[in-house]
This record gives C-alpha cells, sequence and structure tokens, in this order.
C-alpha cells in the first residue's frame, strides 16, 4: 500500500496525528470499489480505497454460505470495460459459485495490480465535510484518517446484514452463523440439529445443502417466497453465441435494457393468449432457470398489471403444490401476499422438494411466531425446537444499512445524513445528495441497483462519476453539490416510477419493510437501467442540470433545474417518436396523414375485451355516419356515452380511440358508441359540430334499440372530439334537448385563440405541436368562422349546461384554453370537476396501452361518468391505479 501520509498538528500543537491526503477516497473494494479505483487511477487521481474485509470482493467476500451463487447468468454478471479482460476469464457454470466469482475478482484485482492501492482491515466509521478546506476528512478504525476532495461510497447494497430481531441470541449455548458474515473455515454440520430463521434469496440457496448434511434441520418462514429451478449446468450455448456473435452489439443492449440483461421485449399482452399459450410460455420460462427471463419474457403486462401479474403468480404456485408431497407444508411454502417479482424471487437448487424429506420440517411463524431463543434452541408460540446450530439467513438492511453505518456523515453547515434521511433516503439520481458536496454513492437509493444486473448498473454508475471527476478538474471545479430542486425533482420521478410497477404493492427489503422502524418507501428506481442511464447522460447534455459547481477561480455555475418533468412513460414514448424522426404529420398532406395515423394505431397493442362490439351506422345532417358501439361485459341496459375522437376534425374515425372506450367502457360500465363524424377538408365548420349534435339526438332517442338505458345521455370527446362534446351540450340546451347528464372533455379544443402560455410553452416536442393546430384549424375552419361558438365554445353562453369533467395536461399547447373553458363554466355556475394531469401530455390518456401512468386518470374520469349518470361508484376490486395496463415492449423499445 503506497503511503502519501502526512503529518499534521493538532490545534493545541501537542498531540500529532497522521492523515492520509488523496484527490478521492473510495470505501469498498467489491465490484463497485474495483472498477472505481481503476478508473480513479488511469483518469490520474490520487487515491485510496478503505475496506473493512482483509481482501477484496465485497458481497462474494462475506457471503460464503453453503449454495451461494449468483442468481444472474454469469456471462452477464461481470466487468464489460475491457475486452482482454473479458476473454481472459472463462466461467466454469451458468451460474457461479462463491468461490469462483471471488476468484474472478481476485484475478481482477491482481490483473490491475489494484491492492496497492486498497488499505484492508479498514472500517470507515464517520465523514466530515469541511467547508473551509472544501475537503471530506474520513475517520477510520484502523490506521490513519483520509482528507479527500472526493468521497465515493462503494459501500454496497446488500452489504450491511440485519440483526435478528428476536430476544434471546446472545442466551444461545450452541453455535450461531449469518449466511452474510460466514467464517472462512469449513463449516461442520453433519449429525447436527440445525436451525435456519428466513426463507430469501441466501436461505433458499443454503437449506437444501444445509438439510444433506445436517441430522434435522428445522426452517422457520416468516414469508413464503417464489423459488424458480436454477437448473445449473453449463453457460447456456444459445446465450453463449449471441453473446460470442456479437460482443459488442450484447454488451450495448443490456446497457440500454429494463434489467441490465439483453433480452428482447414482450409484445403480447396477458389476455391476447389462450391458457394453453401462457402455460407453455410459463413452462418454457421454467425449464430456462433464468429469472430475468421468468420476469420479463412472458407477456407484456406481467410485471405492470396485478391481473396479468395474477396469472403468472398462479402458475407458478401449481408448481410449488406439486414440488411438495404434504399439502399442509406446500400451502405454508405458496405466496398469496405479494405479486410475483414485487418481492425478489429466487433460484434454487432442490429448494421445494427439500420438504419431502424426512429430516426437514417446515416452521411457519404466520402460525407460529418465535418467542424467544433460549440457551437450547427456539421456542415458538407452540413448540420447543432443540437444536445445535442456528443460521440467520435473515437478509440485509439493503440499499442504505451500509451508507447509514458510517455515522455521522456530516455535510454542508453540519447537516448529519441520518437527519436528512429520517424519513427515507433523498438523492439526486441516487447519487449524490443536496447538502453534501462531492459525496457520490456507488448504486445508492433512488438508482437502478438492485433491480438489475448490478455489475453493469455499477459500470454505469463508475463511468458517470469519474467522467463527471475529470471533467469539473479541467474545468476547475473543486466541489459539485446536487440541488434541492433536483433532488425533490428526483423524488417525484421516482414516486412516478413507482406507479408504473407492482413493488409498491408488497412489504420487502425493497421498501425497507424488513426492518423494524425503518422508513417505507420504493427505495430502487424502478424505471429500468435504460432508461436510468440516459437521464443520467440527459444531466450532462443540459449543462450539469441540477448541480452546483464551484471552484477557487471559476465562476459558480449552477444550472438549477428538474431532469424529468414528464410522467416516465410520457418521457418513453416521446422519446421513442423522436428516435422515428418523423416529418410533422401535417407535411404528408391530409390524406397522408390519414394514413399515418391508421398505421400508427395499427401498432398498437390490442386492447382489452369488452361485452360486445357493434358497428352500426345513424342517419346524419348528411348522409350515414358510422359508428361503433362499446358494450360492457354485465347484465344491462347501462346509460350511454356519445364519443367523439380526437384527430383535429381532419384525422381518425370511429375505431381510432378504440383502446380509450374500451377501457372507458370496461371501468364506467356504460355504453361507448364511438361516432364517425365528417372530416375537413372535405367538409368543413360546421360540419364535426352538427355531425355530433345529430349523431347525439339520434342515440338519445334510441337508447332501446341500442340494448341502453333509457333517460339522458352523456357525452365525452378527446381533444376535436372534446370540442365537438362540448359543442354538442350548447346545442342541445339551445336545440330544445336530448337531455345530456353529463360532459367528459379531454384535453379539449375550446378557443381559436393561439396566444396562451401553453401554446408557446409546449409549441413544439409534445407531438401535438402547435404548427399542426394551425394546420387543423385552416382545414376546418375559415378565419371569419373562428369565434362561432360552434368551434369556439368558450365564446358560448355556458349557463345551464351539464356538470363537466374537464382533463388537461401540462405538456399540451391546449392546456390553458381547457382550464379557460372550466373555469369559464364554474363561473357560469356549471358544476366541474378537473384533472390538471402533471407530467402528461396531449395523448397521454388515449394512449391506454402504453401511457400506464394514465390510468389513475381514466379512474377518475370514470368515477365521474358514473356519477353524472347516477351510478354509484365502480366496485374497483382494491388499488385501481394498478391495474395498469402496458405493452411495456413499448417503453423498451423507447428506452432502446
Ligand atoms: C448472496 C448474494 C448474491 C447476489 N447475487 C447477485 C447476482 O447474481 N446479480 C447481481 O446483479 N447482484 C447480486 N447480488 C448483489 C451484489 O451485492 C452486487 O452484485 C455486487 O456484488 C455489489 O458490489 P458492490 O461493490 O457495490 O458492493 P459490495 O460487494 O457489497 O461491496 C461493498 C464493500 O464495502 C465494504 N464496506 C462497507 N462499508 C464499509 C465501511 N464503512 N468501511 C470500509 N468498508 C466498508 C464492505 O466490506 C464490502 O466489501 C448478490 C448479493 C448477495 C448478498
Amino acid at each position: 500500500m503506497q503511503d502519501a501520509v502526512v503529518a499534521v498538528s493538532t490545534l493545541d500543537g501537542t498531540r500529532k496525528e497522521t492523515v492520509q491526503q488523496v484527490d478521492v477516497a473510495v470505501v469498498g473494494a467489491g465490484f463497485a470499489g474495483l472498477y472505481l479505483l481503476y478508473r480513479l487511477r488511469k483518469a490520474g487521481f490520487t487515491t485510496v480505497t478503505l475496506e473493512e474485509a482483509d481482501d477484496v470482493g465485497g458481497t462474494w467476500y462475506w457471503n460464503r454460505y453453503p449454495g451461494a451463487r449468483c442468481d444472474i447468468q454469469t456471462i452477464d454478471y461481470g466487468f464489460t470495460f475491457d475486452p482482454e479482460l473479458e476473454g481472459a476469464w472463462r466461467w466454469s457454470e451458468k451460474y457461479a459459485t462463491q468461490p469462483e466469482i471471488l476468484r474472478y475478482l481476485g484475478f481482477v484485482a491482481d490483473r490491475y495490480d489494484l491492492r496497492r492501492d486498497i488499505r484492508f482491515r479498514t472500517k470507515v466509521t464517520a465523514a466530515i465535510w469541511d467547508q473551509a478546506k472544501q475537503r471530506w476528512l474520513l475517520t477510520t478504525d484502523n490506521g490513519a484518517s483520509v482528507s479527500c476532495r472526493h468521497y465515493i461510497m462503494a459501500t454496497g447494497c446488500l452489504s450491511s446484514p440485519k440483526p435478528p430481531e428476536i430476544d434471546g441470541v446472545k442466551n444461545f449455548k450452541g453455535e450461531v452463523y449469518f449466511t452474510g458474515r460466514w467464517p472462512h473455515e469449513e463449516v461442520k454440520l453433519a449429525g447436527k440439529r440445525v436451525a435456519v430463521i428466513g426463507t430469501g434469496s441466501s436461505g433458499i440457496q443454503s437449506i437444501p445443502l444445509i438439510a444433506e448434511q445436517a441430522a434435522e434441520l428445522a426452517v422457520f418462514q416468516r414469508t413464503p417466497n417464489f423459488a424458480l429451478p436454477a437448473h445449473n449446468g453449463p453457460v447456456p450455448g444459445d446465450r453463449k453465441a449471441l453473446l460470442d456473435n456479437d460482443r459488442t452489439g450484447y454488451r450495448e443492449q443490456a446497457r440500454w435494457s429494463l434489467a441490465g440483461v439483453p433480452y428482447p421485449q414482450q409484445t403480447v399482452v396477458s389476455w391476447q393468449l389462450s391458457d394453453a399459450e401462457r402455460r407453455e410460455r410459463f413452462e418454457k420460462a421454467w425449464d430456462a432457470g433464468d429469472l430475468v427471463y421468468i420476469l420479463t419474457q412472458l407477456w407484456a403486462d406481467q410485471a405492470v398489471d396485478v391481473d396479468g401479474n395474477a396469472l403468472l403468480a398462479e402458475l407458478f404456485r401449481d408448481k410449488i403444490r406439486a414440488a411438495v408431497k404434504d399439502p399442509e407444508t406446500a400451502e405454508a411454502l405458496t405466496p398469496y401476499d405479494h405479486p410475483f417479482g414485487a418481492k425478489r424471487p429466487c433460484l434454487d437448487t432442490n429448494y421445494y422438494a427439500t420438504f419431502n424429506r424426512p429430516n426437514v420440517t417446515l416452521v411457519n411463524l404466520r402460525q407460529e411466531p418465535i418467542e424467544a431463543i433460549t440457551t437450547s434452541g427456539i421456542k415458538t408460540g407452540k413448540r420447543t425446537f432443540d437444536v445445535d446450530v442456528i443460521v440467520f439467513a435473515t437478509g440485509f438492511d439493503a440499499m442504505t444499512g451500509a451508507i447509514m453505518a458510517v455515522h455521522p456523515i456530516t455535510g454542508r453547515g453540519g447537516k448529519s445524513l441520518s437527519e436528512v434521511w429520517a424519513n427515507g433516503p433523498q438523492t439526486y439520481l441516487g447519487l449524490t445528495v443536496a447538502g453534501f458536496p462531492n459525496l457520490f454513492m456507488i448504486t445508492g437509493p433512488g438508482s437502478p441497483s438492485v433491480l438489475s444486473n448490478m455489475a453493469v448498473s455499477i459500470e454505469q454508475h463508475v463511468d458517470w462519476v469519474v467522467d463527471r471527476l475529470t471533467a469539473m478538474r479541467e474545468a476547475g471545479f473543486a466541489t459539485i453539490e446536487a440541488t434541492e430542486a433536483a433532488q425533490a425533482g428526483w423524488a417525484r420521478h421516482m414516486a412516478d416510477c413507482s406507479m408504473l410497477t407492482l413493488h409498491r404493492l408488497a412489504n420487502t427489503w425493497y421498501t425497507g419493510a424488513n426492518v423494524p422502524g425503518k422508513a417505507q418507501g420504493v427505495m430502487p428506481y424502478t424505471g429500468g437501467v435504460g432508461p436510468y442511464r440516459s437521464i443520467c447522460n440527459e444531466v450532462v447534455d443540459r449543462g450539469m442540470l441540477g448541480f452546483m459547481l464551484s471552484g477557487p477561480s471559476v465562476a459558480e455555475q449552477c444550472n438549477d433545474g428538474e431532469i424529468v418533468r414528464l410522467q416516465p412513460d410520457v418521457r418513453l414514448v416521446l422519446n421513442m417518436l423522436a428516435e422515428m424522426k418523423l416529418p410533422p404529420i401535417e407535411s404528408f398532406g391530409f390524406q397522408g396523414a390519414r394514413d399515418f395515423v391508421a398505421q400508427f394505431n395499427a401498432s398498437r397493442p390490442a386492447g382489452r375485451p369488452v361485452g360486445e362490439i357493434v358497428d352500426g351506422s345513424l342517419p346524419g345532417p348528411d348522409g350515414a355516419l358510422s359508428y361503433r358501439l362499446y358494450r360492457p361485459a354485465t347484465p344491462g341496459p347501462h346509460p350511454i356515452v356519445v364519443y367523439f375522437h380526437g384527430g383535429g376534425w381532419v384525422l381518425g374515425d370511429e375505431q381510432s380511440d378504440d383502446p380509450f372506450c374500451r377501457d372507458m367502457c370496461r371501468r364506467t360500465g356504460m355504453i361507448f358508441v364511438s361516432v364517425g363524424y365528417r372530416h375537413a377538408p372535405e367538409y368543413r365548420f360546421p360540419a364535426a359540430a352538427e355531425d355530433g349534435y345529430a349523431a347525439t339526438r339520434w342515440i338519445a332517442e334510441h337508447t332501446a334499440e341500442l340494448g341502453g338505458q333509457p333517460g339522458p345521455v352523456l357525452v365525452a370527446g378527446w381533444s376535436a372530439g372534446g370540442n365537438i362534446a362540448a359543442v354538442t351540450c350548447q346545442l342541445a340546451r339551445d336545440r330544445g334537448g336530448p337531455k345530456i347528464a353529463g360532459q367528459l372533455l379531454v384535453c379539449p379544443v375550446t378557443d381559436c385563440r393561439f396566444d396562451r402560455p401553453s401554446y408557446n410553452d409546449n409549441a413544439a416536442g409534445y407531438f401535438l405541436t402547435r404548427s399542426l393546430m394551425y394546420w387543423f384549424w385552416d382545414l376546418y375552419c375559415s378565419p371569419a368562422d373562428r369565434t362561432d361558438p360552434r368551434v369556439s365554445p368558450l365564446r358560448g353562453k355556458l349557463a345551464g349546461l351539464p356538470p363537466a369533467f374537464v382533463v388537461t395536461c401540462e405538456f399540451d399547447p391546449l392546456r390553458d384554453e381547457g382550464n379557460a373553458y372550466a373555469e369559464a363554466l364554474t363561473a357560469a355556475g356549471v358544476p366541474v370537476e378537473q384533472l390538471q394531469a402533471r407530467g402528461h401530455f396531449h395523448s397521454s390518456f388515449t394512449m391506454v396501452d402504453m401511457v400506464i401512468t394514465s390510468v389513475s386518470g381514466r379512474v377518475q374520469m370514470a368515477e365521474a361518468l358514473r356519477r353524472f349518470a347516477g351510478l354509484p361508484p365502480q366496485a374497483t376490486g382494491g388499488d385501481e391505479a394498478r391495474r395498469g395496463q402496458l405493452a411495456s415492449h413499448k417503453l423498451a423499445a423507447a428506452a432502446g
């Protein structure tokens, strides 16, 4: 170990202590610490790594329990920064054992001569930022303190074992082991009575091997887990061939994927598959023995929709029941309390079959909690187990445990990290914390970390951090700190992302639920590895957005702001559209634009089934108008909603908002009749408005014929369709009917003025552009007619209109005129409810299968329509927001 240690006097000048001075101090010598050291050294920074253990390896140094292996295939779980390193190492198995992974990390350390800058057996105990010196001072439990400009915590997400929550461990006279701190010497279990407490990953890996040795094994389970057989063996030929054929492409795909492993995205949703087809897909995944495969490759809605997930979970449960002979034990081992994947599923070898062994007993702690650990064993509410050995496989204080164990970490102005994080971790990008200059965390809370192939995430983090430090040095900056605004924005984005997955529906170590007293919330970033990478890159491209940079001889730089203001799925959709580099739609001409929309819609995922779909035609003012009727599966008659599609009075037809109509039909339990009104430029103003009114009148007069409930109808529409719905209400009031019970206006056109701020703020980049709106207006309506309330309903008389639910989206040119209409209706005494959708764009609510974060908005719309119709609230079966539907392939395609 090279010593750059200098002697320093204390203030009174009497005592001397040594402080090691470096540019960058790294804590931890696992995957992350090793790569950091390699990169920092190459970049010319003086560096020291401090590591509590006596060698490199991190996770793979500490976790030596029987059966310890990785659960991401080893060809994916390794460093990729140096092709020669990749060529120099061969994995022997699909899932390498702990000793092999530890050998690999030792090999990496040797190859780049890393150990010479690592201080082993040195634990960092505290870290204090010195604002005057602009340096961190790290205190250690062994040798010199370290003064560094930058302090990087590569302390691991799963490196702080959770202490047992049970009284009396100290009284126990037998042997006690923790899977996360397993002894280096052989642990002899043969012939002994063993208790294993915990059935997470470590428990599930070790239990079958312990059962083979022990005379008796009692497994204490609180929460059953899903475990997939690993089918370990040689590296699978198909994956290896993919890698060998195009190593660069394979690695790149992993970097931009959702989980850090290059699998394609599923396009087919569960309801498009028969039972037999779903079972076939499931069996294939079962045989593949690959967690990322089974977590992502069955059907597109498996990880985002409770119903799609439940189908998979039930197939899994069948497997558990088939593997375990005793039905009571099988039932106790079967998870019901969380969606599949919301808690980390495990890979196993003979786990369930182990419970068929005569020497193994499952103790269900839900039925008989542990009361105490005694001198001779474990006492539950029902019985006593005398044992020789207790193995705690109780997991980790994940993600924050190792960071908070360095205590205190004191930032600018004496801020303590434990106080700042008292209600849960707050970070910007999972990398930095406001108030803590020059502190970085690798795979910290708020980054994809434990929801990803960590090797990929670690490389991305390390590269980003070291590149930033290098750029700062070149520009003369000495400090970097996240701003409060950027951090708050990241928290919002994290919360938005967590609505996209089912993780929030389970109590797990991802949410801090396994540690008593820990603040609860989804800690890892759930938006995916690829999207996260693109966000980190965007921060740099936008001039270090959200960071304050300062240096001794350069002007302070602070480009403050939120990096993602869009909803995460909206961002992906817009990125996907941007990558298509489409010319402006209006440049296709009106017929070309119609063809484009038809083609675009044809590529959409199939909407969910409804009870019945009927196509028909009705008499319009100037010939027949076609319609499509969506009937709920529930017994009728149902109230009828007359629906007008979007498309700027120029594009679309009665089928073009099909997913929206299906979704709303299901959610409201009402008939939706989507009307094919005439389009411009063939039929200009007021054709669409008059058609809308005539169709509503006809439908209201033929409710019985359509199978609907007699009485008032409701109207709804999106965009130009919202305009027609609003106009229809005014015409119906003025022309003696029909009676309309309520109006749903989704991002409606309400006025011909283009000078409201949203027209400028969102002029381009959000699909519906200002110039497209100009084009629609020009095709539909001459300037002289534009103030007519039949096209600018905001200019009409508003009193006496039916109650309205008005939806506007933040990133929509039409936002302000929608809000203005809602305000004007309210002023005119019309009951109005409003949804101002943060982070959404004009098409958010109609892109049913792609913008999952729009689900809760449609739930509110459906509730409003039911209220208007005098129906009781729909029974939704729980958290409606989790019923999001998604073709997640679209998201990943956008991500990639
Ligand atoms: C049993 C097990 C299996 C896993 N399998 C996989 C897998 O298959 N795929 C996957 O992607 N991930 C897996 N993981 C996650 C795994 O933690 C990461 O893949 C990766 O090894 C993390 O590397 P790291 O360097 O970030 O942290 P770690 O490997 O945890 O290293 C952190 C190091 O920091 C040291 N340290 C912490 N605090 C201090 C301090 N205050 N002072 C000094 N030193 C300190 C620790 O001693 C440790 O050596 C697994 C985790 C476990 C526990």
